[in-house]
């Protein structure tokens, strides 16, 4: 799944192009990826509305609309969102899920191989209880040490898990909260509440360090995420560990080991530099 770098570069990409849009005629093609919305509500409220603000929060693009509503994207493995300036080909209209022209030649189009995506309509009051459910972004100016260990005190979840848990800290998903720990030198399966002040200043500093570059890098291409103009991002070449079970430490030679213990998700480390105190 599209983790913050990947979610963050869509929008960059999106947001120049969206900003100050009016959606004309949309259409839903495939209403299965609709959550607590109806199609006709969906395509009722957008229709003529304008686009205000194009922003992200944890892995989700958010569309700020003047009406005040947001319609929220979960892209999901398989799911694109991009701008075409001209008439979309065939190709390109196969496994279209939502699309809309914009005031201009321009058409907004979301598709979704698979459809594992999801797709949100929230008003304000909506919009407040979403975003209070997630954990705070990891690279927000104030997100210092202090406020990453506040978010890990007191739960004895394997580190790796509380990373990802998107109440405790929005955005980190598997390939990052892998890549994280090992920069940071921890083993994963490490209960959160027994990392020390120091373990946690590391992991703190490597998690926004490994979001800025993957960011940088324009996000992780490992199959189908493609950047809001369609192109492949380039950290793949730059991950440690992730994905590379039964290679060597690229600090110390040992072979990379893969569990699927901790979480049920691939979880690749070193067991030697990833000892901790
Ligand atoms: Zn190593």
């Amino acid at each position: 799944m599209p983790e913050l770098p990947e979610v963050e570069t869509i929008v960059r990409d999106l947001e120049p192009r969206l900003t100050g849009r009016i959606l004309r005629a949309p259409r839903l093609f495939k209403p299965d990826v609709l959550r607590r919305v109806s199609p006709r509500r969906l395509l009722a409220t957008l229709a003529r509305n304008r686009i205000e603000q194009v922003t992200r929060r944890a892995k989700h693009v958010v569309l700020r609309f003047k009406s005040g509503h947001r319609m929220v994207v979960q892209p999901g493995m398989t799911g694109n969102l991009l701008v075409y300036d001209r008439p979309l080909t065939a190709p390109e209209r196969r496994y279209v899920v939502f699309l809309s022209k914009l005031d201009g030649k321009a058409t907004f189009v979301y598709r979704d191989v698979r459809r594992l995506g999801r797709v949100w309509l929230l008003d304000e009051a909506g919009w407040r209880s979403y975003t209070a459910r997630i954990g705070p972004e990891p690279l927000a100016p104030e997100f210092d040490a202090v406020a990453f260990a506040a978010r890990f005190r007191g739960t004895r979840q394997a580190v790796k898990k509380a990373l990802m848990d998107q109440q405790r800290l929005a955005g980190v998903g598997n390939i990052y909260a892998n890549e994280a720990l090992f920069r940071a030198g921890i083993d994963p399966s490490r209960p959160a509440n027994r990392l020390g002040p120091v373990a946690l200043a590391n992991l703190h500093r490597e998690v926004r360090a490994v979001l800025g570059e993957a960011i940088a890098a324009q996000g992780t291409t490992l199959r189908d995420y493609r950047t809001g103009t369609g192109r492949r991002g380039g950290f793949q070449f730059a991950l440690h560990v992730y994905g590379r079970g039964g290679q060597p430490c690229p600090r110390c030679g040992t072979i990379l080991q893969t569990t699927h213990l901790i979480d049920g998700r691939a979880t690749t480390f070193c067991w030697r530099c990833q000892r901790g105190p």
